[in-house]
């Protein structure tokens, strides 16, 4: 796809947000797009955030890296979506505003102690494996609770809530039982006293049911940006 095409792309994704948000009573403005790009050229990005897109998500760091400094000019808010690695931290509390995968206490303390001092907090999500899956990152759902206190106990970071990537299913209601399981996890959290506002559910395939389920950052690639150059192992 060119970026010629991408506004009306854009267009259309931000009213299905709106449509599936309007559907359980929610406002368009509760959930935030993030335009997940990686292995997407820096040029369709450009002409995204030319389009209205000021988030983007990216899962390999030398690839962001290039794309953070050749759009630097911009106001752009940078999410690191992927695995995390602790040789790469340092880098990450350096260049992003939000880590969306956290699965691991040590991981957190390194990005806390890393994390520049002139720059706000560094926006976290805990990854939760909800299926077990050993292909994926995550916790499981009975570790969730201590991991959150020891993480909301570092202050160079901000837990804000919590983040899945549930099993592909084609049926709309298999789709929102993974995703209500996260939005309960949530709110479990949140009666026992934090403060968590974020949901990180739904990509192209899913997202109008992790929006019913109450998502607050859809991460989208390939609906918006059309299929990926390269796969890319992680
Ligand atoms: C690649 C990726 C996405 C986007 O996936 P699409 O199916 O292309 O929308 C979302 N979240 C994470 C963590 C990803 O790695």
């Amino acid at each position: 796809m060119g970026p010629q095409n991408l506004p009306l792309r854009i267009q259309e994704v931000r009213e299905r947000i709106a449509a599936a948000a309007a559907a359980c009573g929610r406002s368009a403005q509760s959930v935030t797009l993030l335009a997940v790009s990686k292995a997407q050229p820096v040029e369709l990005m450009a002409a995204a955030a030319a389009a209205g897109i000021s988030e983007f998500g990216e899962s390999y760091l030398a690839e962001a890296l290039e794309k953070i400094a050749a759009l630097q000019d911009r106001q752009l808010v940078w999410h690191f979506v992927g695995r995390l690695q602790a040789n790469k931290t340092r880098a990450i509390a350096e260049h992003f505003a939000w880590v969306h995968a956290l699965d691991r206490l040590k991981i957190a303390e390194r990005l806390a102690a890393q994390r520049p001092a002139g720059l706000p907090p560094l926006n976290v999500c805990l990854q939760v494996n909800l299926a077990g899956e050993d292909s994926k990152g995550g916790i499981e759902p009975a570790q969730l609770p201590p991991l959150a206190a020891a993480v909301a106990a570092l202050p160079p970071l901000k837990l804000r809530g919590l983040m899945c990537l549930p099993p592909q299913e084609s049926d709309p209601q298999r789709q929102r039982h993974w995703f209500a399981q996260l939005r309960r996890l949530q709110e479990g959290l949140n009666a026992a006293g934090a403060a968590l506002d974020t949901l990180s559910m739904g990509m192209s395939d899913d997202f109008e049911a992790a929006i019913r389920e109450g998502a607050t950052i859809v991460r989208l690639g390939t609906v918006l940006f059309g299929s990926r150059l390269r796969t890319m192992s992680p």
